[in-house]
């Protein structure tokens, strides 16, 4: 298992890992397998959309924040309960196939961390598991 270290510099944003994660797969040396990638954060998650217009990021986050207002009628006295619900409806992990060494993405896919409680510094696991 490897780790990648993310310093995020807004309090909500999603940052397109798909770079650092292919660069990962190509120093495991897998040529077929499964990546896996797992974000070890209560207020920070990992999803797989499109880059390729990034107005789909702006939509995806405008539209949390619509859903999960950032003041509400929260019992946890943190102050960050929108982040932690955000994250739990993004989720904490995305599997990939690994084809002749590369993560097998469609065309407009790309893999962001999101995060919902920065800015923080973040960690994405990683791990690349061989297929026999
Ligand atoms: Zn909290």
């Amino acid at each position: 298992m490897k780790q990648l270290n993310i310093k995020t510099s807004q309090q909500t944003e999603m940052i397109d890992i798909t770079g650092d994660v292919r660069r990962f797969v190509k120093d495991s040396g897998v040529g077929r397998g499964i990546c896996y990638l797992y974000v070890p954060h209560t207020s920070s998650g990992v999803t797989i959309n499109e880059n390729t217009d990034p107005h789909v990021k702006d939509d995806i986050l405008n539209q949390l924040a619509r859903m999960v207002p950032q003041k509400g009628e929260y019992k946890h006295g943190e102050g960050n309960s929108a982040a932690h619900i955000k994250t739990s409806i993004v989720g904490s992990s995305e599997v990939i196939f690994v084809e002749n060494g590369k993560l097998v993405l469609g065309a407009w896919q790309s893999i962001f961390l999101c995060e919902f409680d920065g800015p923080r510094s973040r960690n994405v696991l990683v791990k690349v598991v061989k297929e026999d």
